[in-house]
């Protein structure tokens, strides 16, 4: 399985590629991010790209959005040395599908590839054979089989990663989840991280369903976590 590296630090670069070639992977690298941002376009047959974020030349969040500019769909891991909520979140913003705070173990950074391969490789998913999969919850309404969000009958574009958190809440409506919950449901056990990243995207996907429909559905249980749920007749609508 081929990788992409987009790292310029010489001793990252060799323990990544070594422990990863060790773990079976075929690894490309590139020491900065425009040579990165060309050969990621250049070359589809990357299943996954490495992108640190502090870069000569083009930084991280850069060859990022011009990769998802682009509509290259590989998912992408991001490394960061800067564990601040802004960095992370304005990685994420660029489209990156996950990120790593440096230092990290090796072991750490295989897990995360095998969790991001599982979750973006269509093909290794059984698609099921029945009957359109409606979940939904007031007029908001997710396939499972297209993979389409709706609300009001209008449809809302999610990421992958809002869309597994949407369906988690509406296979458990009316449920309190807690952010740990959530954080393993959706972004699997190995994410063994801040709860942070599961505020930042119930607030992406508030903002997308909410965006022509002023009634909350989704409901925050202060010190607990979250609650999908019709909003009750007599709440105010925030
Ligand atoms: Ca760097």
């Amino acid at each position: 399985m081929k990788l992409l590296l987009i790292e310029d630090e010489p001793a990252v670069v060799s323990v990544i590629t070594r422990g990863l070639s060790e773990a079976g992977y075929e690894v490309s690298v590139a020491p900065d991010g425009n040579s990165g941002l060309q050969m990621a376009l250049n070359n589809p047959s990357f299943r996954l790209i490495i992108l640190d974020v502090m870069l000569p030349g083009m930084n991280g969040i850069e060859v990022c959005r011009s990769l998802r500019a682009a509509k290259q769909e590989v998912p992408i891991l991001m490394l960061t040395a800067l564990g601040t909520t802004e960095n992370i979140v304005m990685g994420l913003d660029s489209g990156a599908d996950d990120y790593l705070i440096k230092p990290f173990k090796l072991q750490e950074l295989e897990a995360r590839i095998r969790s991001l391969m599982r979750r973006k490789s269509p093909v290794d998913i059984p698609v099921p054979v029945t009957a359109p999969a409606v979940l939904s919850l007031a007029d908001l309404e997710l396939n499972t089989d297209t993979k389409t969000a709706s609300r009001q009958g209008k449809s809302i574009a999610l990421t992958a990663t809002e869309y597994r958190l949407l369906e988690y809440l509406l296979k458990n409506p009316r449920k309190v989840l807690s952010r740990l919950e959530i954080l393993e449901q959706v972004w699997g056990i190995e994410f063994n991280m801040n709860t942070k990243v599961v505020d930042v995207y119930i607030n992406y996907l508030r903002k997308k369903i909410n965006k022509h429909h002023p009634t909350e559905l989704i409901h925050t249980v202060v010190g607990l976590g979250y609650m999908l749920r019709e909003n009750k007749a007599d709440e105010d609508t925030h």
